[in-house]
């Protein structure tokens, strides 16, 4: 179970507020007491925890994607962005910016690289012009999808398989990105790659981040 304390800082107003939520599963199962978080716009904000600690329940909470997993928000509240309740709507959170990258990449193996990118613009209607322009920027951050353009997601490493995902979600033009453990099981090099891009994301287009890893 994870209690944490709301990281303050005076000068970022709130993008994503948790507000003492608490979590059960199937009915019975608590998996969150009390957890409070704060994500200002424009901050990189690091959930810590081991295995179970309750990160991806957090984010879930967040993304309104707890009753896909048979669980819900008993207690608290969540706010994005103006939005506020005891859970709020996925899509219309996604449509507000909030894009969830899940844990364990879930890339859509049949497709290509590419397809894989246009299904990520699928979700706020984009011009084919637009889907053509973030795509390439995607191609820029993340050369090594560019050199894998055709292939079928299942095809491509962990690493590369992240990247999509990631990727994919930058296709929704997001103002606020979940990452959960992208680090998980991947190369060093491919880790400090990843991170770099989330970093300059972040500093150049005022990305917030919310990323939860055990390390
Ligand atoms: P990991 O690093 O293993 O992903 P985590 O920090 O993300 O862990 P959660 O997956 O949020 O942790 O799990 C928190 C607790 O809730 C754990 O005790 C877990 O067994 C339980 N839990 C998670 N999902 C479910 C579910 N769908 N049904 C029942 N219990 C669940």
């Amino acid at each position: 179970m994870i209690s944490n304390e709301p990281r303050v800082t005076a000068e970022a107003p709130s993008l994503l507020e948790l507000d003492d939520i608490h979590v059960d599963y199937e009915g019975i199962i608590s998996a969150l007491r009390g957890v409070s978080l704060r994500v200002g716009r424009g901050e990189i904000v690091a959930l810590l925890g081991g295995n179970g600690a309750g990160k991806t329940t957090t984010l879930a909470a967040a993304s309104g994607l707890l009753a896909a997993k048979r669980g819900a928000i008993t207690r608290g509240t969540v706010a994005f962005d103006g939005q506020r309740g005891a859970g709020l709507d996925a899509r219309r959170l996604v449509q507000g910016g909030l894009v969830q990258v899940l844990e364990g990449r879930r890339c859509f193996a049949h497709l290509s690289v590419h397809e894989n990118l246009v299904a990520g613009a699928l979700v706020r209607r984009a011009s084919r012009a637009e889907v053509v322009a973030d795509a390439e920027r995607i191609y820029a951050l993340f050369p090594r999808l560019a050199h894998r353009i055709g292939s079928a997601a299942g095809l491509l490493s962990g690493g590369e398989q992240q990247m999509l995902a990631i990727g994919r979600a930058l296709m929704v033009r997001p103002r606020l990105l979940l990452l959960d453990e992208p680090s998980i099981g991947l190369a060093p090099q491919i880790v400090q790659e990843i991170f770099d891009v989330i970093t300059r994301l972040n500093r150049n287009e005022g990305v917030s981040v919310l990323i939860a890893e055990q390390n």
